[in-house]
């Protein structure tokens, strides 16, 4: 297969995070396809489970 996995595009001011509207900070992009946003906060709280579905993880923040 050669599907072409793009790169992801940086988050910007409009992203906001899919659970709370905060500015998010963190993408996550799921094998089953489909990406969600989160804040920092979220991205935190769902890590666990973003693990579990093995997403994707693309922290913007600068660590
Ligand atoms: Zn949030």
């Amino acid at each position: 297969m050669n599907a072409t996995l793009s790169t992801p595009v940086a988050l910007t001011a409009a992203d906001r995070c899919d659970r709370c509207g905060a500015a998010a900070v963190v993408r996550a992009i799921l094998p089953a396809g489909g990406e969600l946003l989160f804040c920092g906060h979220h991205a935190r709280q769902h890590s666990t489970r973003l693990e579990e579905l093995e997403a994707q993880l693309h922290d913007t923040r600068e660590n």
